[in-house]
């Protein structure tokens, strides 16, 4: 099969802009700068390595044609003659779908990565397909690969049709009723998602992630808003291991860390990044956190961590948090603008394939074992309010280009970049009549 877009790179550029693509996956980087972008190959990450979510897998599964048509209009942007697919082992049916669906299809090939954690990303996926090592505080196309997840290629498709991102396909597990996956409009609140998906009553009496087990963040505010970056609402019990964890002020961690921290360096040794030969040193970061807060340029390389969590969640034998900590002191190096030494070659540790994590480990021993199971795909939500927030990306916040009072229908603009900013459009998710506006537009249907 052959699919021939008559775009050049700045219609696919413009209109990826126009439509507020960003990064699904998380990250919420704008995918217009990446189309962009020069490569030889580009990557569609459908991995999804975080337990329990299968919001990407769905996505594979039902809007196979979108995703690959997604690719093709990057290759063709970046000017990248191979494309891959990217899956984990274990994710037969999509696997099944999207082999059939690119069979014939010039220059682009499934590849499946080993199910290991964190398997989707974006230095290890490179690195297990082409080969290629990214430099510490590097990106894909510093090695001429751009990544894109798999949602994020169906929306690039839609964007050619001139079609904005009003909504995201979200997975609504763990310890709940009814656990399913839903396309849900932007700035729908996470209680009215679980409310409508669930119907759960116990829910005060558990704990809620966001984005997921691993990377994803420990939600209090049941008013926060479903964004562009947001896969999965996770919920769990309230004396689950990573709930705990994830809930603990940052004083007691950093108290805890000076307290038992053993110095026994197995956060460093089986850190995904220092595999990759970064110079990232997770058990340096927590020496110096408890002993010298004057943050010092060189603090471990706190700079390379990718917040993967997996030295917090899953390997300190002292319930440490090294991955808090990490991020902590990466923003304040970030804020004190400390550059990242970029070494001219990486070298991966040669002991790399004997220290990966099986994601099924994981499951076990973060006792989420009893949570996994089959999602299946319920519908698209009807909401009567949401809240878009103007931030739902990397860089500016977008500015507001309506006013209270003003009507409003789906996918109208309501949020813009200034020029040259790197940022996202921000578009209305449902028709309705904006009643507030600030960091957020509120807006309720008629
Ligand atoms: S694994 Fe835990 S105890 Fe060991 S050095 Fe890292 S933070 Fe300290
Ligand atoms: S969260 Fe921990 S394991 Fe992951 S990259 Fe950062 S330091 Fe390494």
């Amino acid at each position: 099969m052959a699919r021939d877009f008559p775009y050049s790179k700045d219609e696919v550029v413009n209109k990826i802009f126009d439509a507020g693509v960003v990064g699904a996956g998380g990250a919420g980087f704008p995918t217009h700068v990446k189309a962009g972008a020069r490569a030889d190959i580009v990557i569609a990450n459908g991995c999804e390595c975080e337990p329990l979510i299968q919001s990407d897998r769905h996505v594979l599964s039902a809007c196979a044609d979108e995703v690959l048509d997604g690719l093709l209009i990057m290759m063709l942007a970046t000017g990248a003659g191979k494309g891959y697919v990217a899956l984990r082992e274990g994710m037969p049916e999509a696997q099944d779908i999207i082999e059939k669906k690119a069979g014939g299809i010039a220059g682009v090939e499934v590849a499946t990565v080993v199910n290991t954690y964190p398997a989707g990303d974006e230095h290890i996926l490179v690195y297990e397909i082409t080969g290629r090592a990214i430099p510490q505080g590097g990106i894909p196309p510093d090695v001429g690969v751009v990544v894109s997840n798999v949602n994020t290629l169906a929306n690039v498709r839609r964007a050619l049709a001139g079609e904005p991102v009003t909504s995201r396909v979200v997975s609504v597990c763990g310890d709940i009723q009814n656990p399913c996956i839903v396309e849900s409009p932007l700035g729908v609140t996470v209680g009215d998602l679980l409310r409508i998906t669930s119907n759960d009553s116990g829910l005060d009496r558990k704990g809620i992630l966001l984005s997921g087990v691993m990377m994803g963040e420990y939600c209090t505010d049941l008013l926060r808003p479903l964004d562009k970056r947001m896969g999965a609402v996770v919920v769990l019990p309230r004396d689950n291991q990573v709930i705990v964890r994830k809930s603990l002020p940052v004083e007691t961690i950093i108290r805890r860390a000076a307290s038992v921290c053993c110095q026994c360096t197995l956060c460093t040794e089986l850190c995904p990044r220092h595999l990759m030969g970064h110079a990232i040193t997770p058990h340096k970061v927590m020496r110096a956190i408890c002993w010298d807060r004057s943050f010092v340029p060189d603090l471990g390389g706190a700079l390379f961590c990718s917040g993967c969590g997996l030295c917090g969640v899953y390997v300190c034998p002292m319930l440490l948090s090294p991955d808090r900590i990490s991020y902590i002191v990466r923003a304040e190096m970030a804020d004190r603008k400390v550059k990242a030494e970029r070494p001219e070659t990486t070298r991966v540790e040669p002991v790399r394939p004997h220290r990966l994590i099986p994601h099924q480990r994981i499951v076990e021993r973060t006792g989420l074992a009893p949570y996994e199971r089959d999602l299946k795909f319920v519908g698209a939500l009807e909401a009567k309010r949401v809240t878009i927030p103007l931030t739902q990306h990397f860089g500016v916040p977008a500015r507001p280009v309506v006013a209270v009072g003003d009507s409003v229908r789906r996918g109208q603009l309501i949020g813009d970049v200034k020029e040259g900013a790197i940022g996202a459009r921000v578009h209305a998710s449902i028709d309705g009549v904006v009643v507030s506006v600030n960091h957020s537009i509120v807006v309720e249907a008629k």
